[in-house]
């Protein structure tokens, strides 16, 4: 990908199976990585590095309604123990947050065991090799949405 191109703005469409929600300024969308069960990355919709220069409507928005109404989706849908969130933009450089549970027992969803190994300490390092299948991502983000 060239110097200047961004993966979030020029990247090749197809997050609609991952899609939990899109807000008039966010977009929330289920993390390909899914050892963290239900982990999902809230993008800005327009092109930004910075976090801390996001307009004040959009800070609204990410603050008053996309944040708490996902939190509450992954609660019914999963039961987290904690939350962690990271913004770092160090290889997307698009402001994201990932939005990460934390679970202090494994948990089991299609036949998948999903196992929180750093319970009580930081969520990196994860296995970054660990994968669901498509199908089991979209059913992650299914029932996000249906709880949403
Ligand atoms: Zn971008």
């Amino acid at each position: 990908m060239a110097e200047d191109s961004c993966l979030f703005c020029d990247g090749p469409e197809g997050i609609e199976d991952d899609l939990v929600k899109r807000y008039d300024h966010w977009t929330v969308f289920v993390n390909l990585n899914q050892e963290h069960l239900g982990r999902c990355i809230i993008k800005l919709n327009r092109h930004l590095v910075d976090f801390f220069e996001v307009t004040e409507e959009e800070r609204e928005e990410l603050f008053g309604t996309v944040v708490p109404e996902l939190k509450v989706a992954l609660k019914r849908s999963f039961d987290p123990d904690l939350f962690n969130y990271a913004s770092l933009g160090n290889c997307v450089r698009h402001l994201h947050l990932h939005v990460i549970p934390r679970y202090k027992d494994e948990r089991e969803f299609e036949d998948v065991v999903f196992r929180d190994r750093n319970w009580n300490s930081h969520y990196k390092p994860y296995d970054e090799d660990f994968e669901v299948s498509d199908e089991v991502r979209h059913s992650i983000a299914t029932e996000l949405r249906e709880n949403i």
